[in-house]
């Protein structure tokens, strides 16, 4: 099957060094292919030790200009930047859909997400104030924030776009210098940044783009002495593995990993809201979705009815072509990717029952096609249970009072996001606040407020970012201490000789 190409797709995806598109020093390249054909469409730069060197040379050199800026006009430039991606809407989505399967009209969602993550930071920027603490008449003492310096930003391809503006707008607006290194399997969309912080005025070499595998362009960029910190979206094998490397420096880190969220529904739910947030929540964005709600949590007297409606709605998603508008779930990003998660389902058949999907539908004989898969019954030690698929897998249990629910929803290694559905206005607040995750949802699915801290505990991360906390990542802040009167010191070596 051939996939939808895209106007203006390119043969070769460069590295941005230094406001220059360039290739690798030693002149590597890596194939690139699409989800539906599984050919190549592309090479990209494969950067090396070299690469990086030259990217947080350029970061560094830029780092006093931009960092100089005012707050004000950081923000006029962010802004333009959400401008020049709002400009490109439609061939962002079209990029971003063709390189990760991802369906058009979710891609389309994404790349309007990018473009408020920069105007969402020139805000903050513009309206953040510094602490200042008064101790009586004595003394005063105040926050001074300033750039960390060259940041260096890992990023992972499930929507690539977003999560990397996720990283880069508040970079920027701290006044940090950076480099970033896109995720290998999809570094289409990241094409155009070029253009976009060309247009947008950002200063040549605030922000360096180098492509490459993780093992040599990532690892050089966690190694580099003159990267002070690192922000990370990824696996938790990888990010165990950057936080190791990282310590040789003593890098700030911050860390968004995997995750297993549960979504915990009692039987006097609204039962229409919560079936479709349960569909939408596993199964948008193809499954690979790092806050899915991939394990499904049922009160005894509602499950059966649950797992079979969910059952029904799940055969009945659309898979189809990434491009066509009507499709749900698109294509898996990558043969292996695929692999893993039928790999997955596989195992899911020995653990538990297969209620719904798992397998090529029949209409698509190409591509990394698979129709959602629900299992029921799973328990708590199963594999399907415990790992992330991040694909179209919904795990679904029983459970039989609330602190069973709790129990199960801690279950795992996890803790990014919860979803909680009932309309019980108190145990909705003591489950919320019983559940180990980062992030809580009430009746609802992933809802986002850029103002509120966003991150997991236990192995789904490290840190928050979102709003303030950001701003707090990429600034180092001091604390002046000024005495407002004398000062009691007690006198050493003022006794007699
Ligand atoms: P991954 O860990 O394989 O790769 C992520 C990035 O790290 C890629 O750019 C890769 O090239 C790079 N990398 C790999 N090895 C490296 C090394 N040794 N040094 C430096 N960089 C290295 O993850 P993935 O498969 O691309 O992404 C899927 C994972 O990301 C899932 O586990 C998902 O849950 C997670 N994720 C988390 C969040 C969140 O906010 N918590 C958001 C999206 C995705």
């Amino acid at each position: 099957m051939t996939a939808t190409i895209p106007p203006q797709l390119p043969d070769a995806i460069r590295h941005w060094i230094g406001g220059e598109n360039t290739d690798s020093a030693h002149g590597r390249t890596f194939e690139v292919s699409d989800p539906v054909s599984n050919t190549p469409y592309a090479r990209a730069a494969a950067g090396g030790p070299r690469d990086i060197d030259r990217a947080v040379a350029a970061a560094r050199a830029a780092f006093p200009t931009w960092s100089a800026l005012g707050s004000r006009e950081r923000a006029t430039v962010l802004n333009r930047v959400a401008d020049a991606i709002e400009r490109r809407e439609e061939q962002l989505a079209a990029f971003e859909s063709y390189d990760t399967g991802l369906p058009i009209t979710q891609a389309r969602g994404q790349a309007r997400r990018a473009a408020e993550n920069f105007r969402y930071f020139a805000d903050v920027i513009v309206a953040l104030g510094e602490e200042a603490y008064r101790a009586g008449r004595s003394q005063l003492s105040y926050v001074v924030r300033t750039p960390v310096g060259v940041a260096g930003l890992i990023t992972p391809w499930n929507t690539p776009f977003m999560l990397e503006s996720w990283k880069l707008a508040p970079a920027l607006a701290a006044g940090c210098t950076l480099v970033l290194k896109p995720a290998e399997w999809t570094p289409l969309s990241a094409s155009l940044w070029p253009e976009i912080f060309d247009e947008a005025g950002v200063t040549p070499g605030a922000v360096n783009i180098v492509h490459g595998i993780g093992e040599e362009a990532g690892q050089a960029l966690v190694d580099h002495p003159d990267v002070s910190l690192l922000s990370f979206t990824g696996s938790t094998d990888t990010g165990r593995h950057i936080v190791r490397s990282s310590a040789a420096h003593l890098k700030t880190v911050s860390m968004e990993l995997g995750g297993k969220s549960p979504v915990v529904v009692f039987a006097d739910a609204d039962l229409e809201a919560a079936l479709d947030s349960v569909v939408f929540g596993v199964f948008s964005l193809n499954g690979e979705r790092c806050t899915a709600g991939s394990r499904v949590l049922v009160e005894r007297p509602l499950y059966e009815e649950f797992t079979r409606r969910l059952a029904e709605r799940a055969e009945r998603v659309r898979v189809g072509p990434p491009s066509e508008p009507a499709t749900e779930v698109g294509a898996l990003v990558h043969p292996e990717h695929y692999a893993r998660v039928l790999n997955y389902v596989d195992i899911g058949r020995k653990e538990a029952r297969l209620v719904a999907g798992g397998a090529r539908p029949d209409h698509l004989p190409e591509g990394n096609y698979l129709q959602p898969a629900v299992f029921a019954d799973v328990s708590r030690d199963a594999r399907i249970f415990q790992e992330e698929i991040f694909g179209p897998v919904a795990a679904v249990a029983p459970f039989d009072d609330e602190s069973e629910a709790v129990g199960l929803a801690n279950a795992t290694q996890f803790g990014l996001a919860a979803y909680i559905w009932t309309n019980d206005l108190r145990r909705a607040h003591r489950v919320a606040h019983a559940v180990e995750s980062g992030m809580v949802w009430v009746n609802s699915h992933n809802v986002r407020d850029l103002r509120t801290p966003f991150g997991g505990v236990k192995a789904s991360g490290l840190g928050r970012e979102g709003g303030a906390h950001s701003i707090d990542f990429y600034t180092e802040s001091k604390i002046v201490h000024i005495a407002l009167s004398e000062v009691h010191t007690p006198r050493f070596g003022g006794g007699p000789a």
